[in-house]
């Protein structure tokens, strides 16, 4: 198996799924760079710039960030790369995003090869959240101010709203997988990978 073979892979799944981690580990694995939307918009409110002021509400009360600047920003990180050999951790989120990011791919030449999508029963998410702004307070971290339950419901409701009709979209296309994302850091992972080949 060449790694030629995948070199767009988007991870779909719920807030508190396990895909940031499961990403990175696979980044690592397949020399990808992983994009994780999140990531980089928390890092422009901690870096205080104009976008990150812009943000920085919708971050604290879990809403989405418009489309219009998700998909700028991705236009913006695939631009800079001499090929297109990516994970994508928290995006697309929408149909618009999905169906831009479609098209972005199509001019780049690089489509979509596989999108797992880890599975995680609701009350399992929540205690997951939790349970990470909980950590990363003991270890003097510091902790998303949207990792509190309140906020974390609000996001899975929103997952289902917004980001569930993509699970369809990719189905239709053939790349899409299922994986049972309970268990082990290392179960879920042999899974996503089992499902990879
Ligand atoms: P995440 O780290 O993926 O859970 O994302 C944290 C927050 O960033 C989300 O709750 C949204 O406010 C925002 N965000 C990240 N990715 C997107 C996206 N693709 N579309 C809209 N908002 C996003």
């Amino acid at each position: 198996m060449t790694q030629a073979k995948h070199n767009v892979v988007i991870f779909l799944g719920p807030p508190g799924a396990g895909k940031g981690t499961q990403a990175e580990r696979l980044a690592q694995d397949k020399d990808l760079v992983k994009i994780s939307t999140g990531d980089i918009l928390r890092d422009h409110v901690t870096r205080g710039t104009e976008l990150g002021q812009q943000v920085k509400p919708i971050l604290d009360a879990g809403q989405l960030v418009p489309d219009e600047i998700l998909i700028a920003l991705i236009r913006d990180k695939l631009a800079g790369m001499d090929q297109v050999r990516v994970i994508f951790d928290g995006f697309p989120r929408t149909t618009a995003q999905a169906q831009e990011l479609d098209m972005l791919l199509e001019e780049l030449g690089a489509p979509v090869s596989a999108v797992p999508l880890l599975d995680v029963p609701d009350d399992v998410l929540i205690g997951r959240i939790v349970e990470r702004g909980r950590q990363a307070s003991a270890r003097g971290e510091a902790v998303r101010s949207d990792d509190t339950e309140e906020v974390a419901r609000r996001r899975q409701e929103i997952y289902r709203e917004q980001t569930q009709p993509l699970i369809d979209y990719y189905s239709a296309r053939g790349n899409l997988y299922r994986v049972n994302g309970v268990g082990s850091m290392d179960e879920v992972y042999g899974r996503i990978q089992g499902g990879l080949n």
